[in-house]
């Protein structure tokens, strides 16, 4: 509160409110540090409407304080590659999805963007769509989930996916504003839903294309880090953020080739199934920043998850490492699910090495 009773929040409107002068707008631009699964972003002007992100310049920013570089040879690039509207400043302002290129102009160590959108390219051809469902769990500033009792626990699971109610779900403010703003942004957000551990949600982007999926669920992630900072509500992509009978966040990744969604495309879907099964374990290691230490927390063969080590596939069983959906099965044609990445997965990496090993057989 000031001193005239008004909270930071309507102050801060007053001037959110001011008109830019002469056509200036703002630049958020985004990239993703040295931990592989952490948000960075800084802002700048510039005097020009983009239409296209090729007109935003290359900029940069200090390694060695996002763990990339050392404090001696610090200057990352940032190279800008998909732009979407500014949810919190509006008007004509910007985020920008940037790679993150070395003092060489090589690709930084978690830029796996980069590799991404070339494996991308060599299978356009079967128009590869994922729609990934990003399960996240909110916390209070202590740690703590969100709304749970300060001493003790919630009654167990069971009431609170998808549930109703001040005693089933907490922090659907959160979730609404996230969903609106990411409408806004353009980021083709497909759905939501209160997951089974309370204070848990999920939110679903896709189908989106190729290199998109990764661009759309990283600005996804964004924004719901920022519009939580506005509720002083801390977002954790942590796969098991409670250890015991609780629901662990994944990041289920449906995903289909044009013969798939084509008539007959079940044999299409079995065919890139067997081919996943030969691959089960280079796969886990790209499905967590951890190379699936943070994924063996998760993946216990309980909670909706199959185990680590296993592979296995079924129409309809949330407890497979890959599960047809019911309709698919019956239609004959559609997509598969890959329920194995974990909440903090890089989508990059994940799109990469499913097209890798279902489509271009490497
Ligand atoms: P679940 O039943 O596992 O909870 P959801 O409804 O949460 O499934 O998510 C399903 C996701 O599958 C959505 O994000 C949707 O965009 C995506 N999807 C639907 N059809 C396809 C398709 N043909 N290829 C890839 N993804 C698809
Ligand atoms: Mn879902
Ligand atoms: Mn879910
Ligand atoms: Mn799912």
């Amino acid at each position: 509160m000031d001193n005239l009773g008004k909270t930071n929040k309507q102050v801060l409107d007053r001037y959110l409110k001011l008109e830019a002068d002469s056509g200036k707008i703002q630049l958020e631009y985004l990239w993703i540090d040295g931990t592989g699964e952490g948000i960075r972003s800084k802002c700048r002007t510039i005097d020009f409407v983009p239409k296209d992100v090729s007109e935003l310049p290359i900029w940069n920013y200090d390694g060695s304080s996002t763990y990339q570089a050392e404090g001696s040879n610090s200057d990352m690039y940032l190279q800008p590659v998909a732009i979407f509207n500014d949810p919190f400043r509006l008007g004509n302002n910007k985020l920008v999805m940037c790679e993150v290129n070395k003092y060489n102009k090589l690709p930084a160590d978690t830029n796996y963007r980069h590799t991404c959108r070339e494996v991308m390219d060599r299978a356009k051809h079967e128009h590869p769509w994922f729609g990934i469902e990003q399960e996240y769990t909110m916390l209070s500033q202590d740690g703590h989930p969100f709304g749970w009792p300060k001493q003790g626990f919630p009654g167990p699971q069971g009431p609170y996916y998808c549930g109703v109610g001040a005693n089933k779900v907490y922090g659907r403010d959160i979730v609404e504003a996230h969903y609106r703003a990411c409408l806004y942004a353009g980021v083709k957000i497909a759905g939501c839903n209160a997951e089974v551990m309370p204070a848990q949600w999920e939110f679903q982007v896709g189908p989106c294309e190729g290199i998109d999926m990764g661009d759309h669920l990283w600005v996804a992630r964004y924004i719901l880090h920022r519009v939580s900072e506005d509720f002083g509500v801390v977002i954790t992509l942590d796969p098991k953020p409670m250890p015991g009978d609780w629901n662990g966040a994944g990041a289920h990744t449906n995903y289909s080739t044009k013969s798939m969604r084509e008539e007959g495309g079940l044999a299409h879907i079995e065919k890139a199934i067997t081919k996943l099964s030969t691959k089960h374990d280079i796969h886990i290691k790209y499905y967590d920043p951890k190379e699936g230490e943070d994924n063996k927390r998760r993946l216990t063969g309980r909670h909706e998850t199959s185990s680590i080590q296993d592979f296995s596939a079924g129409v309809a069983n949330r407890g497979a490492s890959i599960r047809i959906p019911r309709q698919v099965a019956e239609e004959g044609q559609g997509y598969l699910e890959d329920r194995r990445p974990a909440s903090n997965c890089d989508p990059y990496r994940v799109t990469e090495i499913i097209v890798r090993t279902t489509v271009l057989d490497e």
